[in-house]
Formats: C-alpha cells, sequence, structure tokens
C-alpha cells in the first residue's frame, strides 16, 4: 500500500525577538502556547510551538526564535504563505481585531467560489492569510487572549509554495505523499489529502524565474506533513530514497518522530508521525508553562535556563495586576 499523508501536520517559521513572537501568535492571533521547550539542533534557541488545547497535528505553527535573526526574504523553494482556517462568521471579527491590533492586513478578497481571504503580515513580515470557508472543520481551535470560542482560530488551513516551476513537486505530492490535484487555475496549483477539507491543502505557485528565497526571520523553516504511524513513516523513506531523495534518518522529536528532505522545488519537507503528541512530557492543563528539555539535554538545564532569554506571557494574558 502506498503512502497517503492525512495532510499538514505542523508549519515551523524562523523569528527573531521570542517575546514578541510569542505576544503575537498567543497574544493576538490566540493560539495557544502548547510547548515551550528549545531547538534541540541549537539548545541556546526556544523553540515554540502554537496550537490547539493539545497542539493536535494539522494544528500547530512552530517557531525557532533567534533574537539575532536577521529578516529573511519569500521567494522561490519557499513555504511563502502559511494559510489559517476560520469560520465565514468570523471574518468582521477578525477584521477589528487585526486593526485594535495594528497587524498590517489587507481587506478579505473571494478566492475560488468558497474561500475568503485576509492577508497578514505579522512584525517580521511573516505571510500569513486567515481564510473563511464554509465545509466543515471539526477542529475547535484555543480561545485565549480575548478570542472567543466561536471566533478561535480552527488549525492551519493550507501553505502556499513559490515555485520555480511546479511539475516535479506536483509528482511527488501525487505519486508519493498521496495527495491530489483538485484545481488548477493560473499560476496556482492546488493539491489536497484525503478529503480535500481544511488542514490537507497545499498550493503551489509557479512562477518561472521568481528570486530566490531567503531564510531567516519573517520565513518559513519547513512544512511537515502527517504520517500516522512509524511504520508508514519508515515505508515513505524507503520509497522516498529509492527514488533518490537525499532523507534524513528518523529523529526524534520527543513529541512526534520526523525525517526530512528536501523537494525538487528547494522546500524543505518533513514527515512527523502524529504521536505521542505534547502531553507526553507535563499535563495537558499546563502545557506551556514550563521549559521542557528533552532527557538529553535536561543535565545542561541550569546552563540553558541561563543563556535563553526571559519571557512572560503576552500582555493579553495576564491578569489586570499582573
Ligand atoms: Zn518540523
Amino acid at each position: 500500500m502506498s503512502f497517503r499523508t492525512a495532510g499538514i501536520h505542523h508549519v515551523t517559521g524562523i523569528a527573531s525577538d521570542p517575546q514578541r513572537n510569542l505576544d503575537f501568535y498567543a497574544g493576538v492571533l490566540g493560539f495557544r502556547l502548547v510547548k515551550r521547550t528549545v531547538n534541540f539542533d541549537d539548545p541556546t534557541t526556544y523553540h515554540f510551538y502554537f496550537g490547539d488545547d493539545s497542539g493536535s497535528p494539522g494544528t500547530i505553527l512552530t517557531f525557532f526564535p533567534w533574537p539575532d535573526a536577521r529578516r529573511g526574504r519569500q521567494g522561490g523553494g519557499q513555504v511563502a504563505v502559511t494559510s489559517f482556517a476560520i469560520l465565514p462568521s468570523s471574518v468582521g471579527f477578525w477584521i477589528e481585531r487585526l486593526i485594535k491590533k495594528r497587524v498590517e492586513f489587507a481587506q478579505p478578497t473571494a478566492r475560488y467560489e468558497d474561500e475568503r481571504v485576509i492577508a497578514f503580515k505579522d512584525h517580521e513580515g511573516f505571510m500569513g492569510e486567515l481564510v473563511a470557508y464554509p465545509a466543515a472543520d471539526a477542529r475547535t481551535g484555543w480561545s485565549g487572549a480575548g478570542v472567543p470560542a466561536e471566533h478561535a482560530i480552527r488549525g492551519i488551513y493550507s501553505v502556499t509554495l513559490w515555485l520555480d516551476a511546479n511539475e516535479l513537486t506536483g509528482q511527488l505530492l501525487t505519486n508519493t505523499l498521496g495527495f491530489k490535484l483538485v484545481r488548477e487555475q493560473g499560476s496556482i496549483f492546488r493539491y489536497a489529502a484525503r478529503d480535500g477539507g481544511p488542514g490537507s491543502i497545499v498550493d503551489l505557485r509557479c512562477v518561472p524565474g521568481i528570486w530566490p528565497g531567503v531564510i531567516g526571520a519573517g520565513t518559513v523553516h519547513h512544512v511537515a506533513f502527517r504520517a500516522s504511524t512509524e511504520a508508514e513513516q519508515m515505508q515513505l523513506r524507503t520509497e522516498l530514497t529509492s527514488l533518490g531523495y537525499n532523507v534524513t534518518p528518523q529523529l526524534d522529536r520527543d513529541y512526534f518522530k520526523s525525517i526530512y528532505f528536501r523537494e525538487p522545488g528547494g522546500v524543505l519537507f518533513e514527515v512527523a508521525t502524529n504521536g505521542p503528541g505534547f502531553a507526553v512530557d507535563e499535563p495537558v492543563d499546563s502545557l506551556g508553562q514550563s521549559l521542557k528539555l528533552p532527557d538529553w539535554l535536561e543535565p545542561r538545564r541550569f546552563e540553558i535556563e541561563a543563556l535563553l532569554p526571559n519571557i512572560h506571557a503576552p500582555l493579553e494574558l495576564r491578569g489586570p495586576n499582573a
């Protein structure tokens, strides 16, 4: 049986100041900080995971905030745009909120027959969209920071890759990762996994001769797709290797297991297992409240805590006397 992903597992971006990153994604967009850990490859840097109440696959956005990171630039070979799902009844709420929070955004536009899209940028130029669509979404998101439950962001809607050429990437998505080409409009090719619902969509935007993206603050580092089991993941690894991809060994990310490879257009892809999830080292009720380290870094906790920048809960999450 060939591999079929259920869709996007998470998107990981690069940021600079960790406090401002936390203030925007938890304080403005209202995600839950579900894990505060370090970059396993560079433990003096944080790794923040944002998501719904438990950090379910498909709701997760993560950042490496390097305080001195230089600004990147969106371009070819990158996930240029990350889109988040909201309900159609939430468009007005989000426009008001973005205005109040002084977020740079564009007036809603219609896309295809059924999507309304509010494009925005965070303070570092990270390109996001809030996408309102009528399809059912079982996800409930997280209500925090003054975002009521009915207006909460449900999770990731889609990612848009900017590519110089789309054919090989399209073949990888359909022949190997289990996506289907569901729409073609102008320079945009839409692929969907499984039912094609929110969280399963990958748009390829093909711009021949596009300037290459520059990795840095405000850009996406990689996108991860879901594998239901480790066995399925290892089977995919074998297949990718036989196709000539240079795939990393399976890496233990504590909250899931991952393999990484670069797709033909230059974007870093990860395939991550659904489990074990974020409750593996702290209770769901207190996710994200304390710094969690993998076992092999625990002996260095004192040193790591001394080197990490101080952060505090976003203003929106603090009480009036805090
Ligand atoms: Zn990742």
